[in-house]
């Protein structure tokens, strides 16, 4: 308990150890993924906010770039019409200086020319004078007037020129002052207009300016804003780094603790290991001398044991008698139920109604038609495993053709009879003492037919055996060149017996009829070596399925059927006689005279154990064999052989118990004596 109290802690330091390694991983990842976050949001909130703002001033300053180049073309369309104003009025002065020139001129001439006539007119007398003169002088003078009439008419028309081209002048005059007053109303318009597009223009600079400011403040207060929120995230995640300390503080301070119980915990271990040790070794010491205690007692029961069995087998006797009625079969029409009838109150009676006389059997147990193969063989049971424990046991089938003999011994596939269940039973038993006891089951399987073995497990069936006495003067008898298993799993089972339903099959045209008139054996022995004590025992378990036990109209049979009656005659009433010799206390026990009994006399003497299953038929047409089936039952039944002993032999000794006849223990429990 203490180890695994200081083991749990240990694992719980462990435990606190990595979570508080863990939680400062965490809170430090958690620090810096807080901050980057922040900042990250932040920025990309700053950066999305600015964006429009960038982009709306990025559009007005296009706008003023787009009326500043407007402005400047204005501009130059305004000098353009200045300087052609300019041109205009240098045009204008030009041809105003032109005209003064012009007039000058001409009132210099219109003035000469007025003089001149001023002077023509002050000279009139002289004129007429002249004139006489001219008329004195004559063509001078008048060529001199001719020449001045034509002067002055050139002079006139020259002036008329003049006028016309003062006119002329004078209305050009008059066009540039309208042009000139046109362009200077137009540089007036457009001197408006650029004014009005220079305030514009200032306007929107001035707008735009304070947008920019406004937008910059925004953008700044929100920033401001921000920056407070991630400062009071860095506050709270301050805060939970101060809350979370103490808990680092109180888990270093558990660890501290842990690890000092988990040095200390050796020590501790150490002496509860010894403690335990030294407690463990005195427990053992005390369950060991318990143990030698309980192995005497156990040994002793055993022995009482043992007794007491075998004193039980004494008293039952050595030969049981069992019946088994078989059922009505489909098919069979026969008022059976009258005929045969069975006591409630005790399982050991019979009662047959034969021709209005009812005739009661005792037995040591009968069998309903309705029993079922396991209720027979768990009666069965006890004498089968007592060929373990070494004695020697006889089962037969005994009764007339078709009273179940088969269906008793060998069963159906599907539910299959003593044969099968005895070998697994052995089976499962023998694995059962296996590690004490090294067993070993051997079968063999034997047919008689008119006094002749056949070895139905091997490979010549024409063989003909004989039972010879052992010549290694045990005084046992042997039959040379039988075959014999060794089986080793239910497996094996099956295939021995298969094996030896075929060979007996091949041998006869008519399997039934053949294992009628033969007795058919299958020998089970078992041998078992004691490994700790070195004790040895052998038993055998003989399982006979015998011919029927009909009589046979002597008038009726000839030739291989008298035959067959015969020997089948001679082998039951030789065990008849066998068993009657037994209980009489013969000394002559005539085993000898049928091959059955021979076979068998050493499963059927002294201390060996039988049992006789006495096959009944329901039928009413099998009455009269039935009544002598139950005869031979009561008959057998009365015989008791002396008390079993178990056959066993120890490791060094060489002698056996009795086997031959000869040898048979005087020792014989008659009873009643019906024969
Ligand atoms: P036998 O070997 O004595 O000649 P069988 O064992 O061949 O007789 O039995 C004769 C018939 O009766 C068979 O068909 C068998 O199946 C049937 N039979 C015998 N005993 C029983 C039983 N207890 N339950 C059912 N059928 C049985
Ligand atoms: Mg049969």
């Amino acid at each position: 308990k203490r180890m695994r109290g200081a083991t749990d802690l240990e694992k719980h330091l462990e435990l606190l150890v990595v979570e508080n390694e863990r939680l400062k991983q965490e809170l430090k990842a958690c620090k810096t993924s807080l901050l980057q976050e922040a900042l990250r949001e932040e920025v990309s909130r700053w950066e999305s906010q600015t964006r429009p703002r960038q982009r709306r001033l990025a559009e007005l300053e296009q706008q003023v770039l787009e009326k500043a180049s407007r402005v400047e073309t204005l501009s130059r369309q305004l000098e353009e019409s200045k300087r052609h104003a300019g041109e205009m009025q240098r045009q204008l002065e030009e041809s105003k200086c032109q005209q003064g020139e012009v007039e000058q001129q001409l009132s210099i001439r219109l003035r000469d020319c007025e003089e001149e006539m001023a002077r023509q007119a002050a000279r009139p007398h002289q004129v007429k004078y002249v004139t006489e003169i001219v008329e004195v002088e004559s063509s001078g003078s008048q060529q001199a007037v001719a020449e001045a009439q034509a002067k002055s008419a050139a002079l006139q028309e020259q002036l008329s020129l003049q006028r016309q081209l003062l006119r002329e002048l004078e209305t050009q005059l008059h066009e540039s002052q309208r042009t000139s007053t046109q362009l200077r109303a137009q540089i007036l318009v457009y001197e408006g207009e650029m004014e009005r597009a220079q305030g514009q223009l200032e306007a929107e600079m001035q707008n735009l300016e304070e947008e920019k400011n406004r937008v910059i403040e925004d953008a700044f207060i929100r920033a401001e804003s921000e920056m407070k929120a991630v400062h009071e995230n860095l506050a709270g995640v301050r805060m939970n780094l101060l809350t979370l300390q103490p808990a680092l503080r109180t888990l270093t301070c558990d660890y501290n603790c842990l690890k000092r119980q988990v040095q200390d915990f050796p020590f501790m271990l150490e002496k509860a290991m010894t403690e335990a040790k030294q407690e463990i070794c005195q427990v053992i010491g005390e369950v060991s001398s318990a143990n030698q205690e309980l192995l005497r007692k156990y040994k002793r029961e055993m022995n009482l044991r043992k007794k007491c069995h075998n004193e039980l087998v004494r008293l039952k006797g050595n030969i049981r008698v069992f019946c088994r009625v078989r059922p009505v079969c489909r098919g069979e029409h026969d008022s059976a139920e009258n005929m045969v009838s069975f006591d409630p109150d005790d399982d050991a009676l019979l009662y047959l109604s034969n021709k209005g006389k009812l005739m009661t059997f005792e037995l040591d147990k009968v069998f309903h038609p309705q029993a079922t193969q396991e209720g027979v063989f768990q009666e069965v049971q006890s004498l089968v495993t007592s060929c373990i424990d070494g004695f020697n046991v006889c089962i037969f089938a005994y009764g007339q053709t078709g009273s179940g003999k088969t269906y008793t011994m060998e069963g159906v596939a599907k539910d299959p009879g003593i044969n099968q269940r005895a070998l697994r039973l052995l089976f499962s038993e023998v694995t059962e003492k296996a590690p004490d006891w090294d067993f070993k089951i051997t079968v063999s399987m034997v047919e008689i037919y008119n006094e002749t073995l056949r070895n139905l497990l091997g490979d010549n069936q024409g063989e003909k055996l004989d039972i010879k006495m052992n010549p290694d003067g045990s005084g046992q008898l042997y039959v040379p060149g039988l075959t014999e298993f060794t089986v080793q799993s239910p497996e094996d089972i099956n295939r021995v017996f298969e094996l030896g339903h075929m060979n007996r099959a091949t041998a006869c045209t008519n399997l039934n009829e053949h294992s009628s008139r033969s007795h058919a054996l299958l020998i089970i022995t078992v041998a078992g070596v004691n490994s700790s004590t070195g004790h040895r025992t052998q038993g055998k378990l003989n399982l006979v399925d015998l011919a029927g036990s009909e009589r046979i109209a002597k008038s009726g049979a000839e030739g291989s059927r008298l035959r067959e009656a015969q020997c089948i005659n001679k082998s039951l009433s030789a065990l008849g006689d066998v068993i009657n010799a037994l209980r009489s206390r013969h000394s002559h026990v005539p085993f000898r005279n049928s091959r059955l009994t021979y076979l068998l006399s050493d499963s059927l003497s002294g201390d060996s154990k039988t049992l006789m299953m006495v096959q009944v038929s329901p039928l009413v047409c099998n009455m009269s064999e039935s009544v002598c089936s139950l005869k031979f039952a009561q008959r057998v039944r009365t015989i008791e052989l002396g008390n079993a002993t178990r056959r066993q032999w120890e490791n060094s000794s060489t002698t056996s118990s009795p086997t031959h006849d000869s040898k048979l223990r005087p020792i014989l429990h008659l009873h009643i004596t019906t024969f």
